[in-house]
């Protein structure tokens, strides 16, 4: 099978072996897949992953209760045997592989392997290239999990990209008071369109204001920018995962009791109902998309800070 491979370096390999399922597991043949900003890291040697990457994924089961229907994978493949998972945190688990991400080959491949558990059925409203929003909407989701967010709360996104504008839309379904700030004209404007406030960083006041700072910039900048506005007792989300080690002054989390709060992976069946309903809007996100024989030109792309969404063509549904 083709399968888009992080060795030394990106490669597209043409004959790769079509993976071997575990016993848990079903091979699903991928349909579309997206490109994130993990990958994007995983490439610069975060994780230090080697193997077919790719965790954004739409297929068709070929096995198991949902063989021939469409679906969507969380990409946690957890022992299910552990105290942490006996403890309802597999997203946790010490001996988890991650698609993509952690010693399980992913879905830049015509198949991939998923564990039957982890496998969605996607609702026939919603389109293919809607359903590749799967993931990442699941990990915009997860902040509505950790904290508890009243309309009246000011709420800022730092970032304007990819997982910056879903979060934002997540956020704008329980706050009233959402302010998305970015650095791209184009795709704050983007955003406006979609009824959420927008400002540029220099724009915004230089007080400590949000009661909770969702950075998802992808920067290092992210971290201390959200600093520089949360309010005293304020919370901070941090998506933003980096390959790098940074440096930051600690002091103002203790004098000012600020809650930093890591989120990831999320509840995909929160994510399917908000696709099904059209409560969110992912369309204006595709920027472009490429075949998988073109995938490692597709990363390339990806990383161009003009462009959104790149999906992979897989299969043609
Ligand atoms: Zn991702
Ligand atoms: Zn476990």
């Amino acid at each position: 099978m083709r399968a888009v491979v992080l060795g030394d370096s990106l490669e597209l390999q043409s004959e790769r072996p079509t993976p071997t399922p575990l016993a848990d597991e079903v091979l699903v043949r991928v349909l579309v897949a997206g490109v994130c900003e993990t990958d994007l890291q995983l490439v610069k040697g975060y994780m230090g992953f080697r193997g077919v990457l790719g965790h954004e994924f739409v297929g068709v089961a070929e096995s198991g209760p949902l063989a021939g229907r469409r679906v969507v994978g969380e990409i946690n493949c957890a022992c299910w045997r552990c105290e942490t998972c006996k403890g309802g945190r597999p997203s946790h688990c010490p001996n988890r592989t991650v698609l993509g991400i952690l010693n399980h080959d992913g879905a830049f491949a015509d198949v991939i392997a998923v564990p039957q558990r982890n496998l969605h059925a996607v609702p026939d409203a919603i389109p293919t290239d809607h359903a590749v929003f799967t993931e990442p909407l699941a990990a915009a989701f997860q902040i509505l999990e950790q904290v508890a967010i009243r309309t009246t709360d000011r709420v800022v996104v730092l970032g304007d990209g990819r997982l910056g504008n879903l979060c934002a839309q997540v956020l704008a379904s329980v706050s009233s008071r959402v302010l998305v700030v970015g650095k791209h004209p184009e795709k704050l404007a983007m955003l406006a369109g979609l009824g959420l406030a927008t400002a540029v960083l220099a724009d915004v006041p230089a007080e400590r204001w949000a009661d909770v700072v969702v950075d998802c910039t992808g920067s290092e900048t992210g971290l201390p920018t959200s600093l520089s506005l949360v309010r005293p007792r304020g919370t901070i989300v941090l998506k933003t995962t980096i390959a790098g080690t940074q440096t930051l002054a600690w002091a103002p989390f203790v004098i000012d009791e600020v809650t930093l709060v890591g989120s990831r992976c999320g509840p995909f069946d929160r994510a399917l109902t908000a696709l099904a309903a059209g409560r969110v809007d992912v369309r204006p996100l595709i920027s472009t998309r490429y075949d998988l024989s073109s995938g490692v030109a597709a990363l390339a792309t990806a990383r161009d800070k003009s462009v959104l969404k790149v999906l992979i063509d897989v299969e043609q549904s």
